[in-house]
């Protein structure tokens, strides 16, 4: 199947071919043809998946076969509007269309946070078709009266989960209120979640559905595999992993901005070219990161889930999770950099005894075990016993429940990815058959029959989970006895939790 066979007119065709693709991926397959033929469109596609240009080139070619439009003093205005969660998304993105728009007659920019509002101003003021932008300097530009949204009749939402993951669903609907109401909607998602769903129903109308990958699923063109690991050896893996393997380009996760440094700084030490790359450095930094890193200067990235939304290397060969995220999505998100469109790739996961619980959620999520290996030298303590998180004012228990009775299955753990705060509605599988140092983390199946049921109250009024992991809430560590968010789980003393029955943290809705 060519691009031109979508329908897609010539000058698209032609910049496409000058990319180097030559047949439409899947999601492009479907969603093209849609989108020319103005339905509005809820898409399941995940990143790697060739996604952008599934919007990105039927949005062009309709504005294309359309007449500018302009305000009362004859200016182009947008009428076209792309909401991404991130700078760098937002970056990628106008990348994508101006390279594929580059033989049409069409203005796009994009704005985002960080940097000055005045280079944005003039591009406004010189007349724009399509702009990309984060939700936040959107707002800022049309509180200031810099943008006129009085002509955008096509909508993108695009990672519209992590957009409400990030908390921008207010931003997002404000947005939505200033647009005129008759447009054309595209919502783009990894995941289709209720929330998603919810969002979808208020902003879509008719919406044509497609869906590339099975929900959650991983890219199948990336290898997957654990490396048990002690917490404190991580460093001396890592460093090992990368020269045994000759690995040149290694994007690498790390939960905090902090880490993120700290990390980059000791493999510094270690004689590797590392930065990190996170919300703290400024945006000329990063891009400035992201070129070396792409041109081989640069031989380690050490990056933050939020900073590296939107990373798009193509072949970037691997990537490591030095820590696991403790929201499982995350997980997705962060080997959707590697395995791109077509390419393959590895995501290795370092992960010691305070993770298999976070381990055990990802596996539940992509409803896949990840393979494991021991590495030489690198055995795991079986006697280690897991160890809180601490996460700024969050202290996380993503470590495997063990309770004194090893073996027994009467006592309910604490779910994996477990803030302090958060509430116990999932029951957890039998401890029985678990090695000492457990990193089979199997996906869990249905609850075992006999046990209690969790008496935690349902977190929304329909009875769904909450959107935002309880720990990412801004209230998640409130209320609670510092005390008690010190202590491991396994030593609470609570006799109210020790029985067959828990309840919970209690209830601290949004
Ligand atoms: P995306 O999922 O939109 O982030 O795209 C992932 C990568 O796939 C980007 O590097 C694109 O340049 C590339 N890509 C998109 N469409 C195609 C295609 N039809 N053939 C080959 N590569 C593609």
């Amino acid at each position: 199947m060519s691009f031109q066979s979508l329908g897609l007119i010539e000058p698209i065709a032609r910049a496409v071919a000058e990319q180097g693709y030559t047949t439409p991926t899947p999601i492009q397959q479907q969603a093209i043809p849609l989108v020319l033929a103005g339905h509005d469109l809820l898409a399941a596609a995940q990143t790697g998946t060739g996604k952008t240009a599934g919007f990105t080139l039927p949005l062009l070619q309709r504005l294309a076969g359309g007449e500018p439009a302009r305000n009362a003093r004859g200016k182009t205005i947008p009428r076209a509007l792309i909401l991404t969660p991130t700078r760098e998304l937002a970056a990628q993105v106008h990348e994508n269309l101006t390279a594929y728009g580059r033989h049409l007659q069409l203005h796009s920019m994009v704005m985002y946070g960080g940097v000055g509002m005045q280079p944005q101003i003039n591009a406004l003021a010189r007349g724009i078709d399509i702009v990309v932008a984060t939700p936040g300097r959107l707002l800022d530009h049309h509180a200031q009266g810099n943008i006129d949204l009085s002509a955008v009749r096509m909508l993108v939402l695009d990672e519209a989960d992590r957009m409400l993951d990030m908390g921008f669903v207010h931003d997002m609907r404000r947005i939505v209120a200033l647009l005129p109401r008759q447009r054309q909607n595209l919502l783009f998602s990894a995941t289709f979640s209720e929330d998603i769903k919810r969002l979808a129903a208020d902003f879509l109308v008719n919406p044509q559905q497609v869906s590339v990958a099975r929900q959650n699923a991983t890219a199948d063109l990336v290898e997957q595999i654990v490396f048990p690991v002690d917490r404190d050896r991580k460093r001396d893996m890592l460093v090992h992993l990368i020269r045994e393997r000759g690995w040149e380009q290694i994007l690498v996760f790390t939960r905090t901005k902090h880490g993120a440094n700290r990390l980059a700084e000791q493999l510094g030490k270690d004689g590797l070219t590392a930065t990190g790359f996170h919300g703290n450095k400024t945006q000329s930094a990063r891009l400035r990161a992201l070129a070396d890193f792409k041109a081989g200067r640069l031989q380690v990235l050490v990056a933050t889930d939020i900073a590296a939304r939107g990373i798009d290397i193509d072949q970037l060969p691997v990537v490591v999770n030095y820590e696991l995220p403790n929201v499982p999505e995350d997980y997705v998100h962060r080997i959707g950099r590697t395995g791109r469109a077509g390419s393959t790739g590895q995501a290795v996961s370092l992960v010691c005894v305070d993770e298999l619980g976070f381990l055990r959620d990802i596996e539940k999520l992509v409803r896949n075990p990840i393979a494991q290996q021991i590495i030489p030298g690198f055995e795991p303590d079986p006697n280690a016993k897991a160890q809180p998180i601490v996460m700024g004012r969050t202290v996380l228990h993503g470590g495997e429940r063990r309770t004194a009775t090893s073996g027994s299955s009467s006592r309910p753990r604490r779910p994996a990815g477990h803030a302090a705060t958060r509430n116990d509605s999932r029951p957890a599988a039998p401890a029985a058959n678990r090695a000492p140092f457990p990193l089979s983390a199997k996906p869990q199946g249905q609850r075992p029959s006999g046990r209690a049921k969790p008496t935690a109250k349902p977190a929304t009024a329909s009875g769904k989970a909450s959107p935002l992991p309880p720990e990412r809430r801004a209230d998640a560590w409130q209320g609670t006895a510092w005390a008690e968010l010190d202590l491991p789980p396994h030593l609470r003393n609570n006799p109210s939790r020790n029985g067959q029955r828990r309840s919970g943290g209690g209830q601290r809705g949004r």
